[in-house]
């Protein structure tokens, strides 16, 4: 038991024909940002999003950032938030210099809450600034209440970034999540359902944001044969290389989001006598979350006095890696001058909260043993 190798809470993947594509890369040597890879990659991308316009960068963060700036996000700006997420989610935000203000949950998604958000920004007009962009997240793969947002946002005239870092292959009304604002964005780190190792993808409908994109993530440089530049741009392009990577896990796609909605299908049985336990499921037939972690909500009350804590460093014991839940931004040492409109749902979830192993490489027995070993820590 005690040499049981390490159940990751959520590994890279690898479907074999990736070394394929960066074989041939390397036999053709293009070794550089941008390339055959990358293109073909964004291709990949429009088919499973059905978006018009795909620019591939170096990270979701670095797609956020250039959301905001194409939105003419500047300093002294308010940017709406979703508190309960990543920190990737809220950083480009000071990256301009604006000011995230940060909303709380509602409790079926655990994303926005779209009475809290009509409220915000009800209120920050009426202190004479209307936000400049809302960051709505989709966070495990949940899609957000994302009509009842747009309806707001729209009726407000807001622009959205949807942030499906975390819900690729999620949709919402048969809509792939990512494309429900002005503007989407992908995460491929390491973590995420499908990986890069390393990148991003700002996704949209609007040809000229994603240009604009384009053009920023590759140092401004403007369209003449030496450099030259009229505008501040960035290095956020995509390797070829991660590119080549990512086609890889494509050719596998639906199996992998299969398999991460099996893993929540899995638990969901295997623990369902356990009834200080309940999970972040889809809260009506609307939403088709990818499942990317597993999350569940441990009740202390119904668990003999241990806490989530002490559940995930028993679990951590035998070898299962667990993690807490994203601590809200609203709590976050950095972010504790910022405005936030909250009534304490995501902070009850952080918590009371775990993700469980959700790696699509898991193997049954692994699967079984974590089961195993929660009705053991919980039930005994
Ligand atoms: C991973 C993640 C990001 C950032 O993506 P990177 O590619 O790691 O920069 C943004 N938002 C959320 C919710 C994430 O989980």
């Amino acid at each position: 038991m005690l040499n049981r190798k390490l159940i990751f809470l959520s590994t890279p993947h690898m479907s074999g024909r990736e070394m394929l594509y960066i074989e041939d890369a390397f036999r053709k040597n293009q070794i550089f940002p941008n390339g055959a890879n990358v293109e073909a990659f964004a291709e990949d991308l429009k088919r499973i999003t059905g978006v018009g316009y795909v620019s591939c960068l170096s990270s979701g963060t670095a797609a956020i950032h250039l959301a905001l700036i194409i939105l003419g996000v500047e300093q002294g700006d308010e940017v709406i938030c979703s508190s309960f997420t990543f920190s990737a989610s809220a950083n480009p935000i000071v990256y301009q210099k604006a000011l995230p203000v940060f909303i709380d949950s509602e409790p079926s998604t655990w994303n926005l809450n779209p009475a809290i958000l009509e409220e915000a920004i009800k209120d920050r007009i009426k202190n004479g600034k209307k936000p400049k962009a809302i960051i709505a997240v989709d966070l495990y793969g949940m899609p957000a209440r994302l009509d009842e947002i747009m309806e707001i946002a729209n009726r407000y005239e807001i622009p959205v970034i949807e942030d499906a870092a975390e819900a690729i292959g999620s949709k919402f009304n048969n809509q792939p999540c990512g494309t429900f604002g002005e503007i989407g964005i992908l995460s491929f780190n390491g973590n995420k359902a499908i990986t890069t190792s390393a990148g991003g993808a700002f996704i949209s409908n609007n040809e000229e944001y994603c240009k604009q994109a384009y053009f920023l993530s590759t140092q401004a440089r403007d369209d003449y044969p030496h450099y030259e530049h009229t505008e501040i741009g960035y290095n956020y392009r995509m390797s070829n290389i991660c590119a080549a990577i990512g086609r890889g896990q494509m050719d596998v796609f639906e199996e992998r989001i299969s398999k991460r909605r099996e893993n929540f299908f899995f638990y969901k049985e295997a623990l369902k006598d356990i009834d200080s336990i309940t999970f972040l499921e889809e809260p009506d037939d609307r939403f088709y979350s990818n499942h990317w972690l597993t999350t569940i909500l441990i009740d202390p009350k119904k668990t003999n006095g241990d806490t989530p804590e002490q559940i995930r460093k028993k679990l951590e014991k035998l070898n299962i890696e667990t993690r807490s839940l994203w601590k809200p931004m609203h709590l976050q040492p950095v972010f504790k001058d910022c405005p936030a409109y909250v009534d304490g749902t995501s902070e009850r979830m952080f918590n009371i909260g775990l993700c469980l192993p959700s790696s699509t490489c898991i193997t049954d027995a692994e699967r079984q043993f974590v089961a195993d070993s929660l009705h053991d820590l919980i039930l005994k």
